[in-house]
C-alpha cells in the first residue's frame, strides 16, 4: 500500500471500511490482526487518482473532424461526450477531475443538470468558461471580460456557480519557436483584483501560464495554481517552493504533440525539446520541495481522458520522483488543490476511495493500465479480480 502521503510502501495492511470511510488501517497486523473477507494480496493499493487539469468537452483524438465537431456541437450532443470521458476516467481509477473550462460552458451545464447518480460518480469541479484577454490565446476554453469590464468585475458578475476560476495569462506553449515566451494577458493589478474577488467568493484561481514574466506576475497576484508553467525559470521555481502554491506541469501534453506531429517535423522536434525542458523543471521542483499535482490537460491532442494520468505519472518518475512521491502528487496533492475534504489519503477517517493495481511497486506504473478493483466512498466502481 502507498497511502498518498508521500511516505514509504507498506505491506500486509488490514483496512476496515464502514459507511464510506476508512475506520481502521493497520500495517502488519500480525496473527491476531483480524480476518479479512476481502483479499487484495498481490495487489498494490493506492488512493483513487485525481487529475487536476482536464477538458471534459474534448477528446484526446488527433482526428481533425472529431475535434472540429466537438468544438461546435450543441450541448444536447455534448452531454454524451462528457459522460463518455468521465467513464474513461472512472475505468482508469480516477476519482476526481478538475476541469479547466470550455468556450460554451458545456461542462458547467453538465454539472448543473447531472442527476444525483445511484452509482459512485467521479467528482467534477469545473471553471465553466475561462477568462482571457480579447484577441489573445484561449478562444477554445474561454472568453474575454465584457465591454467596459475589467477582469475582476467580470469574475464578480459571472461566477455562474462555478467551482473555481480559470484565467489564461499567457500564450500557448509554442510548437513553432523553442522556448518562446509571450507577454502576460492581464496587468498585475487587474489580476490581483480578480484573485481577491474570487477569494471573496471562496473560489480558487487556476492560471494557464507559461514563461518567466507571466508566471512571476501570476504568483505575485496570489493565484492558487500554476498550470503548465513551461519555461517559467528558476526564480519562479523558488517562489513556488516558498509560497507552496501548487504547480500542475501537464508534461504529457508535449509527449502527445510529439507523438502526433509528422515524424521529423519541426513541431515534433520542438514538442520533444519542450518536454525535455519541462522534465528538467520538474526535477528542480522536486529538489526544491515544490508542491506538484498531477494534471494532464486531457482533451489536448494525444492526451486521452483516464489513461493520460498514467503517462503523466510515468514522466514524473522519469524526472526523478519516487513512487510514494508520485502517488502523493496524483492523490493527496490533487485533493488539497481541489479542496476535497478527507480525500486522497488512505488513513482512518478518510473517504474510502481506493484503487487496487495488479502486482507490486516493481510493475508500477505499468499496472495502472489494468486496475483490478476500484472503490469510491465505500461503493465498488468495478471489480475485475476474477
Ligand atoms: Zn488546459
Amino acid at each position: 500500500m502507498v497511502d498518498g502521503r508521500g511516505r514509504g510502501i507498506q505491506e500486509n495492511v488490514l483496512l476496515e471500511i464502514a459507511q464510506g470511510r476508512i475506520c481502521r488501517c493497520d500495517a502488519t497486523p500480525g496473527v491476531d490482526g483480524g480476518v479479512s473477507d476481502f483479499d487484495l494480496s498481490d495487489c498494490m493499493l493506492i488512493p483513487g487518482l485525481i487529475d487536476c487539469h482536464v477538458h471534459l468537452f474534448m477528446s484526446g483524438t488527433a482526428d481533425a473532424a472529431v475535434r472540429e465537431w466537438q468544438l461546435n456541437a450543441l450541448y444536447g450532443r455534448m452531454q454524451a461526450v462528457i459522460e463518455k470521458h468521465l467513464n474513461q476516467q472512472r475505468a482508469c481509477g480516477v476519482a476526481a477531475v478538475r476541469d479547466g473550462g470550455d468556450y460554451a460552458g458545456h461542462v458547467l451545464r453538465f454539472q448543473q443538470t447531472r442527476p444525483p447518480g445511484g452509482h459512485p460518480a467521479v467528482t467534477v469541479h469545473t471553471a465553466g468558461r475561462a477568462w482571457r484577454s480579447a484577441g489573445r490565446y484561449g478562444r477554445l476554453i474561454g472568453r474575454p471580460p465584457g465591454t467596459g469590464q475589467n477582469l475582476a468585475q467580470a469574475v464578480m458578475a459571472n461566477h455562474e456557480g462555478v467551482d473555481h476560476v480559470k484565467i489564461v495569462n499567457s500564450g500557448l506553449n509554442s510548437l513553432k519557436t523553442y522556448g518562446k515566451e509571450t507577454a502576460p494577458q492581464f496587468p498585475l493589478e487587474e489580476l490581483r483584483a480578480a484573485v481577491q474577488v474570487a477569494a471573496y467568493q471562496k473560489r480558487r484561481v487556476m492560471v494557464h501560464v507559461n514563461g518567466r514574466e507571466p508566471v512571476r506576475q501570476s504568483l505575485a497576484a496570489g493565484c492558487h495554481s500554476i498550470e503548465h508553467g513551461f519555461f517559467m525559470g528558476a526564480d519562479n521555481m523558488r517562489r513556488l517552493a516558498e509560497s507552496q502554491v501548487f504547480w500542475v506541469p501537464t508534461a504529457c501534453t508535449m509527449q502527445g504533440y510529439a507523438k502526433h506531429a509528422a515524424p521529423g517535423s519541426r513541431e515534433a522536434d520542438i514538442a520533444r525539446r519542450n518536454l525535455d525542458h519541462q522534465l528538467e523543471q520538474i526535477r528542480q521542483a522536486r529538489a526544491l520541495g515544490v508542491k506538484v499535482a498531477v494534471g494532464t490537460d486531457a482533451g489536448t491532442i494525444g492526451v486521452h481522458h483516464g489513461s493520460a494520468v498514467r503517462e503523466e505519472i510515468q514522466l514524473l518518475l522519469a524526472a526523478g520522483y519516487h513512487i510514494p512521491e508520485v502517488v502523493q502528487c496524483a492523490t493527496q496533492h490533487g485533493a488539497a488543490l481541489m479542496g476535497l475534504p478527507r480525500a486522497g489519503v488512505i488513513a482512518p477517517g478518510y473517504r474510502a476511495t481506493l484503487l487496487a493495481l495488479p502486482g507490486g511497486p516493481q510493475v508500477f506504473p505499468a499496472n495502472l493500465a489494468t486496475p483490478v478493483w476500484f472503490m469510491i466512498d465505500g461503493q465498488t466502481v468495478f471489480d475485475h479480480r476474477f
